[in-house]
């Protein structure tokens, strides 16, 4: 098997996917940045490629089966296996207002993406990591998302009431145990990133951090060696509570 990581990127033609995946290809790996709109996958392929690091741009629609499915396809063709899958493309839908305004349709719309899109892209690319010596998946969460800091109501936490965006990292985090338990006896692990708040698109540029911080930890994630944990839920200072 050839020594270079294949890896593949969602939601890598900007912000925080962006940067991982040009971590990952300086590190040697061979990395498909995905991007729902080819167009603007290229365009971010030709900026790294203008910064001397190669990637290989496909159009994925983590919401599209037909779209995942023609990846998974391709990736199959050109390299047989897959080492390295972050699922990183992530929506907000733009509603911070209270859960008593939120809707089911609101939930749907974010869910589509943050969870379903997580779930999709992983089954599909599950036959392709079990080919892998060393298959890694990191799902993009967010503290925002963890119940254990966001229940006491008077805490760090206790100001952050997005339901929507909020329970999908939630729900990321169960699709992080749950395919870290299914896969627990392959060379798979499977863990939850929360990359910190980052200045990107997502909030207007206000996160306190570069995208090369909010990247660290999937990085690290993506690297993990065969002793690393799986079923875990970490950023750059170590655990995370669910
Ligand atoms: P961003 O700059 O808004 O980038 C989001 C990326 O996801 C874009 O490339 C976007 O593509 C893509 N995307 C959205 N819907 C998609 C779909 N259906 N299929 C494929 N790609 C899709 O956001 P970011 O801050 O880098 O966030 C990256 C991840 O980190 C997200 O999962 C986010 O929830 C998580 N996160 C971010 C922060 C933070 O402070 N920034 C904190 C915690 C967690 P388009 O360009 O086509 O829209």
């Amino acid at each position: 098997m050839s020594a270079q990581k294949i890896a593949l990127v969602t939601g890598a033609n900007k912000g925080i996917g962006l940067e991982i995946a040009r971590q990952l290809a300086v590190q040697g790996a061979t990395v498909v940045l995905g991007a729902r709109d080819l167009e603007r996958g290229r365009r971010a392929a030709e900026q790294l490629a203008a910064r001397g690091v190669e990637t290989i741009p496909l159009q994925l629609d983590v919401t599209d089966a037909e779209s995942i499915a023609a990846v998974a396809k391709e990736i199959e063709e050109r390299f047989g296996r897959l080492d390295i899958l972050v699922n990183n493309a992530g929506i907000t839908g733009g509603f911070f207002g209270p859960p008593s305004q939120a809707t089911p349709e609101l939930l749907k719309e974010v869910y589509e993406t943050n969870v379903f899109g997580v779930l999709s892209v992983t089954n599909a690319m599950i036959p392709l990591l079990r080919r892998s010596e060393a298959g890694r998946v990191v799902n993009m969460s967010s503290t925002v998302g963890s119940l254990a800091l966001n229940a006491d109501l008077h805490g760090e936490f206790g100001g952050y009431n997005m339901l929507t965006y909020q329970s999908s990292k939630t729900a990321v985090n169960a699709i992080t145990i749950a395919h870290a338990k299914e896969l627990k006896d392959t060379n798979i692990k499977v863990n939850s990133a929360n990359p910190g708040f980052t200045a990107t698109d997502m909030n207007n540029h206000r996160g306190h951090q570069t995208v090369e911080e909010g990247a660290v930890i999937a990085v690290r994630l993506a690297n993990l060696g065969p002793d690393g944990p799986t079923g875990t839920n970490q950023d750059d200072s170590g655990t995370v509570p669910w």
